[in-house]
Protein backbone atom coordinates (compact mmCIF):
# COMPACT_ATOMS: atom_id res chain seq x y z
CA UNK A 1 0.00 0.00 0.00
CA UNK A 2 1.63 3.36 -1.19
CA UNK A 3 1.48 6.63 1.62
CA UNK A 4 -1.50 7.94 2.66
CA UNK A 5 -0.64 11.42 0.64
CA UNK A 6 -0.23 8.79 -2.63
CA UNK A 7 -3.30 6.73 -2.12
CA UNK A 8 -4.97 9.70 -1.57
CA UNK A 9 -4.17 11.21 -5.18
CA UNK A 10 -4.54 7.71 -6.69
CA UNK A 11 -8.23 7.72 -5.70
CA UNK A 12 -9.04 10.96 -6.34
CA UNK A 13 -7.61 10.85 -10.08
CA UNK A 14 -9.74 7.60 -9.76
CA UNK A 15 -12.89 9.56 -9.09
CA UNK A 16 -13.19 8.93 -5.60
CA UNK A 17 -13.93 11.60 -3.14
CA UNK A 18 -11.33 11.76 -0.22
CA UNK A 19 -13.71 12.01 3.00
CA UNK A 20 -12.70 12.37 6.77
CA UNK A 21 -14.09 8.44 6.87
CA UNK A 22 -12.03 7.35 3.94
CA UNK A 23 -9.28 9.35 4.94
CA UNK A 24 -9.54 7.11 8.36
CA UNK A 25 -9.80 3.42 6.42
CA UNK A 26 -6.16 3.93 4.83
CA UNK A 27 -5.00 4.96 8.53
CA UNK A 28 -6.50 1.91 9.99
CA UNK A 29 -4.82 -0.35 7.20
CA UNK A 30 -1.61 1.27 6.89
CA UNK A 31 1.35 -0.98 8.23
CA UNK A 32 -1.46 -3.38 9.57
CA UNK A 33 -0.44 -6.93 10.12
CA UNK A 34 -3.45 -8.47 11.76
CA UNK A 35 -5.43 -8.43 8.36
CA UNK A 36 -8.72 -7.12 9.97
CA UNK A 37 -12.00 -8.01 8.09
CA UNK A 38 -14.53 -5.63 6.48
CA UNK A 39 -16.28 -5.73 9.78
CA UNK A 40 -13.48 -5.14 11.94
CA UNK A 41 -12.45 -1.91 9.98
CA UNK A 42 -16.34 -1.00 10.35
CA UNK A 43 -15.92 -1.23 13.99
CA UNK A 44 -12.69 1.17 14.38
CA UNK A 45 -13.80 3.76 11.81
CA UNK A 46 -17.24 3.55 13.48
CA UNK A 47 -15.60 4.34 16.83
CA UNK A 48 -14.55 7.98 15.61
CA UNK A 49 -17.02 8.34 12.94
CA UNK A 50 -20.50 7.03 14.18
CA UNK A 51 -22.87 7.57 11.18
CA UNK A 52 -20.08 5.67 8.56
CA UNK A 53 -22.36 2.94 6.70
CA UNK A 54 -20.88 -0.22 6.42
CA UNK A 55 -21.03 -0.21 2.21
CA UNK A 56 -19.20 2.91 2.64
CA UNK A 57 -16.38 1.11 4.34
CA UNK A 58 -17.02 -1.88 1.84
CA UNK A 59 -17.22 -0.10 -1.24
CA UNK A 60 -13.69 1.63 -0.55
CA UNK A 61 -11.70 -1.76 0.38
CA UNK A 62 -13.35 -3.00 -2.78
CA UNK A 63 -11.81 0.05 -4.55
CA UNK A 64 -8.39 -0.14 -2.82
CA UNK A 65 -8.31 -4.33 -3.70
CA UNK A 66 -9.14 -3.75 -7.52
CA UNK A 67 -6.40 -0.43 -7.59
CA UNK A 68 -3.72 -3.62 -6.26
CA UNK A 69 -3.46 -1.35 -3.62
CA UNK A 70 -4.33 -3.95 -0.35
CA UNK A 71 -4.95 -7.49 -1.02
CA UNK A 72 -7.92 -9.35 0.06
CA UNK A 73 -7.60 -12.84 1.38
CA UNK A 74 -10.49 -15.18 1.84
CA UNK A 75 -9.91 -17.37 4.71
CA UNK A 76 -13.06 -18.38 5.37
CA UNK A 77 -15.63 -17.68 2.97
CA UNK A 78 -18.41 -15.96 5.17
CA UNK A 79 -15.02 -13.19 6.10
CA UNK A 80 -13.19 -11.22 4.05
CA UNK A 81 -9.60 -10.06 5.70
CA UNK A 82 -7.39 -7.10 3.94
CA UNK A 83 -3.94 -7.14 3.90
CA UNK A 84 -1.66 -3.92 2.77
CA UNK A 85 1.20 -6.09 2.58
CA UNK A 86 0.88 -6.58 -1.15
CA UNK A 87 4.28 -8.62 -1.61
CA UNK A 88 4.39 -12.11 -2.19
CA UNK A 89 4.14 -13.32 1.25
CA UNK A 90 1.98 -16.09 2.82
CA UNK A 91 0.15 -16.73 5.86
CA UNK A 92 -0.33 -19.25 8.37
CA UNK A 93 -4.17 -19.15 10.60
CA UNK A 94 -5.22 -20.05 14.08
CA UNK A 95 -8.01 -22.51 13.73
CA UNK A 96 -9.61 -21.58 17.16
CA UNK A 97 -9.30 -17.74 16.83
CA UNK A 98 -8.84 -16.92 13.37
CA UNK A 99 -5.72 -14.85 13.80
CA UNK A 100 -3.57 -14.44 10.69
CA UNK A 101 0.31 -14.06 11.25
CA UNK A 102 2.22 -13.30 7.80
CA UNK A 103 5.33 -15.81 6.77
CA UNK A 104 7.92 -14.01 4.59
CA UNK A 105 9.72 -17.20 3.68
CA UNK A 106 10.13 -17.59 -0.20
CA UNK A 107 9.02 -21.08 -0.56
CA UNK A 108 9.21 -21.11 -4.72
CA UNK A 109 12.89 -22.83 -4.65
CA UNK A 110 10.47 -26.26 -3.49
CA UNK A 111 7.42 -25.36 -5.77
CA UNK A 112 7.20 -27.83 -8.40
CA UNK A 113 4.50 -27.71 -10.79
CA UNK A 114 3.52 -30.61 -12.66
CA UNK A 115 4.26 -30.26 -16.65
CA UNK A 116 0.47 -30.99 -17.02
CA UNK A 117 -0.17 -27.82 -14.87
CA UNK A 118 2.68 -25.73 -16.98
CA UNK A 119 1.88 -26.54 -20.43
CA UNK A 120 -1.58 -25.10 -19.73
CA UNK A 121 -1.16 -22.06 -17.91
CA UNK A 122 1.69 -19.30 -17.23
CA UNK A 123 1.72 -19.51 -13.32
CA UNK A 124 2.85 -16.12 -11.91
CA UNK A 125 2.32 -16.56 -8.37
CA UNK A 126 1.23 -19.01 -5.70
CA UNK A 127 0.43 -18.64 -1.84
CA UNK A 128 0.54 -21.06 1.07
CA UNK A 129 -1.73 -20.55 4.11
CA UNK A 130 -0.70 -23.14 6.82
CA UNK A 131 -3.74 -23.99 10.08
CA UNK A 132 -3.19 -24.37 13.04
CA UNK A 133 -3.35 -23.30 17.04
CA UNK A 134 -1.70 -20.38 18.05
CA UNK A 135 -0.41 -20.37 21.55
CA UNK A 136 -2.78 -17.90 23.02
CA UNK A 137 -5.28 -20.86 22.26
CA UNK A 138 -3.66 -23.99 22.97
ZN1 LIG B 1 -5.57 -18.61 18.33
ZN1 LIG C 1 -0.23 -10.95 5.14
Amino acid sequence: MESIEKLTNILRSNGMKITPQRLMIFKVLKNNTSHPSAEEIFRRVKRTYPTVSFTTIYKTLETLRDLGEIKELIIDKDRKHYDPNTDSHHHVICSTCKKIGDILDDYSPSIKLPDSIKNKYTVSGFQISFYGVCNDCR
